[in-house]
């Protein structure tokens, strides 16, 4: 059809405007930068889909999108580096890119700069604070692109005693022997002083949909939990409380739990024993109602699709695209179309589906974690596309979990994923990413494939694809609620 519109208008004589409408594009995306310390460099570009390209004079491989690229070896100094576009009538468009090389292999560099750690700066007397929403405590001063390491969240109103502080860090102290890390953001100053207290009395109730404990305490505290395998046991150290708590009746019949018990694991730290009945655990909350500690383990909901409710979150949105492809193909769109499958898919099944965002709009990770302890979804699944690597490769598919209780989910959608014929990227625990925080319920990040990947992109950009991922996805989680059926058979 181009063609022959082109062919029209050279009929026209119209000379300027075909021979402008022929040269083939050439668009060069990755590896023009003018110097380098690499000797082995990627060349990206883009033309029209169809065309011909070569770099250094060497026919390299056009994707269905247009991109095209190949590794370059640079001699020492100043490189210069051909690409030609050809279309299918031989008419040609060429760039040529200048590139200095420069071996830096012998030269001393310093790894890292110690400037770059933030100092700790001792606060004496402490300071009392105590937690705005959305708090949570990092175990050190670390951060990279996903942040400080989680501890996890804590309720608001909870006093603190700062004892250090960077330029947006407190330093905690949580007991005798414990310290962590909050940011500054997330804190503010008040007279309570965080003291170390008796706990009192214990209760525990099956409220229907969870296993409720209540431990009453004079002053809020707080805590950290984290889940254990084998067998599968949740646990909460309650920092600054000393047990005065004398027995703990369970009376009625509990869904979950098959038993509570306590160890004073420090002189002041309590910590809350939870054994449960299951191999595998629904979530479970701690938060406080007035000055009581509130812990409530979920029920193992029914196992089939119809009667489950599951999240998905489509990575990014809005102002803030994700990884954008060669092609200029932006993650945010990918993850949403993907997403958009999945929710079609398992409400053909009879799923419930909670999305965080349904259009192309920005939304704070807090936000997303509040749409889905809000809907008190069952399971949850965000999915994005991964950026990095070489362009040139297919670089693969991988799951990530940060709670020990979420690997076989994500193992079990890896491994359909897998089935795509896509090179393995990996399962990846303790992920710190903020919607694999959530202990509310199980969830999965899924990383399909790599959009800065130029095999890879070329099949996130067929949607034929796309529904194929959503598919392997489905099956995943199908596979996940198989495995907790047969562990409950044993
Ligand atoms: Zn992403």
């Amino acid at each position: 059809m181009k063609l022959f519109r082109i062919s029209t208008l050279a009929l026209a004589s119209i000379f300027f405007i075909s021979s402008q409408a022929a040269t083939p594009s050439l668009k060069i995306t990755q590896g023009k930068k003018g110097s380098t310390t690499k000797a082995q460099h990627t060349i990206v570009g883009i033309t029209e889909p169809g065309n011909k390209a070569f770099i250094n004079n060497k026919e390299v491989h056009v994707y269905k999108t247009g991109t095209f690229g190949d590794i370059v070896t640079l001699n020492e100094g100043d490189n210069t580096i051909s690409i030609i576009t050809k279309n299918a009538t031989a008419e040609t468009n060429s760039q040529e890119i200048k590139i200095n090389y420069k071996n830096i292999s012998n030269s001393s560099l310093s790894s890292k700069d110690p400037a770059a750690r933030p100092k700790t700066t001792h606060i004496s007397p402490a300071l009392n604070i105590k937690t705005l929403p959305n708090a949570y405590l990092q175990f050190g001063d670390g951060s990279d692109r996903l942040g400080g390491s989680k501890m996890g969240y804590l309720e608001a109103e909870i006093p603190l005693k700062a004892i250090g502080q960077t330029s947006n860090l407190y330093l905690v102290q949580l007991s005798k022997n414990r310290v962590a890390y909050i940011p500054k953001e997330y804190v503010a100053e008040t007279l309570e002083r965080a003291e170390v207290d008796n706990s009192g009395s214990w209760a525990i109730n099956n409220t229907g949909k969870t296993d409720r404990i209540t431990i009453s305490l004079p002053t809020r505290h707080a805590y950290q939990a984290w889940t254990q395998l084998d067998p599968t046991t949740i646990c909460v150290d309650i920092f600054g409380v000393t047990n005065n708590s004398n027995w703990i009746t369970q009376r009625n019949k509990l869904g979950m739990i098959e038993y509570v018990d306590w160890r004073q694991v420090d002189c002041d730290v309590l910590r809350v024993i939870i054994k449960l009945k299951d191999k595998y655990s629904w979530g479970y909350s701690v938060g406080y109602e007035n000055n009581n500690l509130v812990i409530n383990v979920k029920h193992c909901p029914s196992l089939n699709l119809k009667d489950l409710t599951i999240g998905l979150d489509a990575g990014h949105g809005g102002k803030y695209p994700g990884a954008i492809g060669n092609t200029g193909l932006k993650e945010s769109f990918v993850n949403l179309d993907i997403v958009q499958r999945i929710k079609k898919l398992l409400e053909k099944k009879g799923a419930k589906v909670v999305l965080s965002r349904d259009s192309d709009v920005d939304i704070t990770m807090a936000e997303r974690k509040k749409i889905f302890c809000n809907a008190n979804v069952d399971l949850m699944m965000s999915v994005h596309n991964n950026a990095g690597g070489s362009a040139l490769k297919e670089m693969g598919t991988s799951t990530y979990f940060k709670h020990i209780s979420n690997r076989d989910l994500a193992q079990c959608v890896l491994n359909r994923m897998l089935e795509l014929g896509v090179r393995n990227f990996g399962l990846t625990g303790n992920f710190n990413f903020s919607l694999n925080a959530p202990t509310e319920y199980p969830n999965l990040l899924l990383e399909a494939l790599f959009m800065s990947s130029l095999p890879e992109e070329e099949l996130l950009a067929d949607p034929d694809y796309r529904q194929r991922i959503a598919e392997q996805a489905v099956k995943g989680i199908e596979d996940y609620l198989k495995l907790v059926k047969q562990s409950k058979k044993k």
